[in-house]
């Protein structure tokens, strides 16, 4: 179910035990390849699917897509919250169903910079009601959910997220392969050694000069077809678990 389709009336009749699932995403610089919208489509593109697979069992709100990417802000035309902004909008967007009395909310993630923001604030969010027990409040990001489309398809070979990267291009390759720019132009950049496993804190230009952090030029079509299925199906993995939750215990 999309809530931007309903009336208020058709979300009443709801159980108050669907899932709400929030997509958060970005508008945010991706290289000189790709639009900066890119997040933003790709996880539409997975909520497009996971929503269509779910039916009436899931309520999918739709999309945010100002995100936090201050760290892309050297690069025209990417807008961000502020961090302190951002916290407080993705508050706001799970603490609106909780109002309306949804007890399964899923902040749905398709950008790197969002992830701690989105862990913050359902931390906080929890700590605010903790004299509930039948909150479910959970954030995720769609490719960090355990699938390995290098399993699905060996052709790929990136073995994690980058940015406008193999993976990125590959899918938008699948969905918008106009909006892709001069491919065979691009090159590669490492995803080097930050002082790992340390968090070295970053700005985009610490690391790529044009944006793009990993290797476009061996991007597919089909191997962003495979990014979506096995994302997809990752993301409806833990969807069913929401719905299966007993509405109180700590495991699901
Ligand atoms: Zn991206």
């Amino acid at each position: 179910m999309l809530l931007q389709e309903m009336t208020w009336p058709m979300v009443d009749a709801l159980p108050r035990t669907t899932p709400v699932v929030l997509p958060v995403a970005a508008l945010e610089q991706h290289g000189h390849h790709m639009p900066v919208f890119t997040d933003s489509m790709l996880l539409g593109e997975v909520v497009r699917r996971a929503s269509t697979a779910m039916e009436h069992r899931v309520l999918f709100a739709p999309l945010m897509w100002l995100g936090n990417s201050h760290h892309h802000m050297d690069f025209p035309g990417t807008m961000s919250a502020s961090p302190r902004v951002y916290l407080d909008l993705l508050a706001d967007l799970v603490e609106n169903m909780i109002t309306h009395g949804f007890q399964r909310l899923l902040l749905l993630n398709g950008h790197g910079g969002n992830i701690v923001p989105a862990q913050q604030a359902t931390f906080e969010i929890r700590q605010k009601y903790r004299q509930r027990s039948d909150l479910l409040i959970l954030s995720s990001t769609y490719w960090t959910l355990g699938g390995q489309p290098w399993e699905a398809n060996p052709s790929l070979q990136q073995r994690r997220m980058g940015h406008a990267c193999e993976f990125e291009t590959s899918m938008m390759l699948r969905i918008a392969p106009q909006l892709v720019r001069g491919l065979n132009k691009v090159q590669p950049m490492e995803f080097g050694n930050p002082f790992d496993p340390a968090h070295r804190a970053w700005i985009t230009k610490d690391r790529t000069s044009v944006g793009h952090i990993g290797d476009p030029g061996i991007a597919t079509a089909e191997k962003g077809e495979t990014l979506f299925q096995v994302f997809t199906a990752d993301v409806l993995g833990l969807l069913e678990r929401m719905i299966q939750w007993d509405g109180k215990s700590w495991d699901g």
